[in-house]
């Protein structure tokens, strides 16, 4: 009896998900998300339980800019007197800040690290987690091949941006101005044990920083969708990601005090992370390194620059999978899919040629080798050096 009704329940869930096969073309996979994560208006209040469950001396971790808004000053009292602030995240953050921080975490003998900010403060406090307890520099992990061990201390992550979705990935991208490397590093450790997001954090965001962190969210969905690793978990996450994009960028655009279109972005931007944390990113996301090392484009307008580009190119080998993710926007198929980004971008009033952020003609040949992240290889349709070359031609 109990065979036979696993044995219907299995075929109507599989009918079920026939109709939206284009969900389905990995029939092994894997899926697992090690975050706790609270969401909604006010949930930042709720840090003093979380403190008291991981430790007594707190380290918060933000950027210059947010260390002067009233938001850090709520936050540290409600982390409480033994609590401290770091505030040296700069945009991009450098293995040099991580060991800088490790040695603070050291020096105040902190025990759990709250990161208040946008991914660059994520991602420093989440290498420091580990670095502060292996010992430094941090460059040894990220440029040299040491591997990081499994000691770490635990992250809060508290979001105030709404696109990197790093509240919920093992990623921080860090930057090494002398070696010249602008790289993800992933690990396990990286996982803040919650993400607490809180969409009335980013009611501040200036107009362009929401413009740029909203394209990025896009390009998690997108590429989180379209990664040759993808997977049905992850699919609906990222397809869900793009719609709210589409239904929210635009108004959080028009009024930053939207606390609706605020709540679908910083969820759009969550549930991008969902999406593109496990199947990985792909070549938006490989171009966007050289972009942003070499002609310092903030990360989500470097993937923006590529992102209506790739979707084009990327459309037939798409098939009906294609179709679901232009549904997902609102679009009948992937060419309009990538005239609704371009739009946006124009929109949202960021570069949307190569000339306009200073590369040249001279440069494509550079761009093209450095672009060569092994993330292009999860990328659905192979892209050769020839192709990129000619998709940089057409973006100068
Ligand atoms: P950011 O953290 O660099 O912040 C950009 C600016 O916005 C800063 O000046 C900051 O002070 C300001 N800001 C942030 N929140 C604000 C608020 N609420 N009000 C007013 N100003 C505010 O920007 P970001 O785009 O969130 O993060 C970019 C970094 O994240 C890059 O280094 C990128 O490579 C990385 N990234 C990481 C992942 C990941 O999975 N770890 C994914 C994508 C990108």
């Amino acid at each position: 009896m109990i065979r036979e009704l696993s044995l219907t329940v299995c075929v109507d869930l599989w009918k079920k998900f026939s109709r939206h096969s284009s969900l389905i073309t990995h029939t092994m996979w894997n899926y697992r998300q090690p975050t706790d994560i609270r969401f909604g208006v006010g949930t930042r209040k709720t840090l003093p339980d979380v403190i008291a469950k991981f430790g007594g001396r707190p380290v918060l971790v933000t950027d210059a800019g947010l260390a002067s808004m009233a938001m850090t000053s709520e936050v540290l009292d409600l982390l409480g007197p033994s609590a401290i602030l770091f505030a040296e995240v700069e945009p991009n953050p450098t293995v040099g800040t991580v060991d800088k921080l490790a040695e603070t975490i050291r020096g105040h003998l902190g025990d759990v690290v709250v990161a208040l900010g946008g991914g660059s403060s994520l991602d420093c406090a989440k290498a420091a987690c580990s670095v502060a307890i292996q010992g430094g520099p941090a460059r040894k992990y990220h440029s040299e091949g040491v591997a990081l061990d499994s000691r770490h201390l635990p992250l809060i992550a508290v979001p105030t941006t709404a696109g990197t979705g790093s509240e919920v990935t093992p990623i921080a991208v860090l930057d090494d101005p002398e070696k010249g490397i602008k790289a993800p590093i992933a690990h396990d450790n990286f996982y803040p044990k919650l993400a607490i997001v809180d969409p009335e954090l980013t009611l501040t965001v200036p107009r362009h920083i929401t413009a740029i962190t909203g394209l990025d969210a896009l390009s998690h969905g997108i590429e989180g969708y379209w990664s040759k690793n993808h997977q049905p978990i992850c699919d609906l996450m990222a397809l869900e990601s793009v719609r709210l994009v589409f239904r929210h960028l635009s108004a959080a655009l028009a009024n930053g005090s939207d606390i609706k279109a605020r709540t679908g972005m910083s969820l759009a931007a969550l549930l991008g992370g969902l999406g593109f944390q496990l199947p990985k990113n792909a070549a938006v996301h490989a171009c966007s390194f050289p972009l942003s090392n070499k002609y310092h484009m903030p990360h989500g307008s470097a993937c923006a620059m590529t992102l209506d580009h790739f979707v084009r190119f990327n459309s037939e080998s798409m098939g009906e999978r294609g179709i679901a993710l232009a549904r997902a926007a609102g679009f009948a198929g992937m060419n309009d899919l990538a005239d609704g980004i371009a739009e946006l971008k124009a929109e949202a009033g960021l570069p949307t040629t190569l000339r306009e952020v200073g590369v040249c003609d001279n440069n494509i040949d550079e761009l093209v080798k450095n672009s060569f992240h092994p993330i292009m290889g999860n990328n659905p349709r192979e892209v050769t050096p020839d192709a990129l070359r000619a998709l940089y031609l057409e973006m100068l």
